[in-house]
């Protein structure tokens, strides 16, 4: 089902230009809020509609950079940290560390103290003149003294402050979203579908309404693409878009009209149904046209399997081929 926030999403996408740009919140989460704005709550995560759509070659994604998620509490926006290879504290400090011959290492300020020129070593306690402390910049572990050159690598979660490996974070793109070629002509059919059965409908004395919602028994609104009534036969029509109508959609579009009382109207903009929904037709309480690349509506629809499993079809086919030739290499 194309939902009537779905059409309107990518018709705001028409003028030259036009994108979705992704946002990272104050608690560093990935959203779009445009498009959350534009969409109605029943149709869902407004990144999961622009993916869906982008997958359909309605609208193209460019990437725009990665965050990273906590494996522990799915928050995003992760902070670095350089830690101690020894004791994984983050309180590591680079310094300057002096090596004296008998094998002791600490920073410049250890060696600070007895001697002439004020200059020790706290282990042997040899006096050491300023000359003699030519420090190296090293890390120094401020938890268990360690003294290192590379320090490890972390990153932490502001919000449940797990920290760990970098590789263990979940890694998520961002993209922003414009409308393809493709889609314009995606968006032209499905926006003249629904013009040319509204005034089909009016042509037959029903007052119609398009992109407006219908209230069930329990005050829970619907978005419906056009609702038409005839008042003085107190008839109503409801009416739903799709390239390829399946049984499950059609099902539940079924189940809301007769919540709504109306007639349910199913509009396929590919001349294809799926099987489940053509035996649904035939039982007459529900109405399935095609909309033709001509501009009419027709009664005339094509059944064909379910689309997912044909999917899996073509993707055993093309396993299938790739075999022979990577076994000849
Ligand atoms: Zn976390
Ligand atoms: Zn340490
Ligand atoms: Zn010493």
């Amino acid at each position: 089902m194309v939902s009537p926030g779905e059409l309107r999403l990518i018709s705001e996408l028409t003028e030259e230009g036009a994108e979705f740009e992704p946002e990272i919140t104050d608690d560093g989460a990935v959203s779009y809020p445009s498009v959350g704005l534009i969409l109605d709550d029943s149709d869902g995560d407004p990144g999961e509609v622009l993916d869906r759509f982008a997958a359909r070659g309605v609208l193209h994604d460019e990437f725009v950079s990665k965050v990273y998620v906590c494996p522990e509490c799915d928050a995003e926006g992760m902070q670095y940290t350089s830690v101690c290879p020894a004791c994984e504290s983050a309180h590591a400090i680079e310094m300057a560390v002096f090596e004296h011959a008998c094998g002791y290492v600490g920073p410049v300020s250890d060696f600070e103290g007895e001697g002439e020129d004020g200059y020790s070593c706290p282990n042997c306690e040899m006096a050491l003149q300023s000359e003699d402390l030519d420090g190296e910049r090293r890390y120094v572990c401020q938890e268990c003294a360690e003294v290192f050159d590379t320090p490890d690598h972390r990153l932490w979660c502001r919000d449940c402050l797990y920290m760990f490996e970098p590789g263990e974070a979940i890694e998520r793109a961002l993209y922003r979203y414009s409308l393809t070629d493709e889609g314009e002509q995606w968006l032209d059919r499905h926006q003249t579908a629904r013009r040319v059965i509204a005034e089909t409908l009016q042509e037959r004395r029903f007052e119609t309404e398009i992109d407006t919602t219908v209230t069930d028994e329990s005050g829970e609104t619907h978005p419906v693409h056009v609702l038409a009534e005839d008042v003085l036969l107190g008839e109503r029509r409801i009416v739903s878009i799709d390239e390829t109508p399946d049984a499950e959609g059609v099902g539940a579009f079924r189940e809301l009209a007769a919540s709504v009382d109306a007639h349910p109207i199913v509009v396929t903009t590919t001349g294809t149904v799926e099987a489940g929904v053509a035996e649904r037709a035939e039982a007459a309480d529900l109405t399935v046209l095609t909309y033709q690349p001509d501009g009419t509506l027709d009664s005339n629809y094509e059944v064909i399997e379910d689309t997912s499993h044909h999917r899996s079809v073509f993707q055993r086919l093309t396993a299938a081929v790739d075999v022979p030739v990577w076994k000849g290499q």
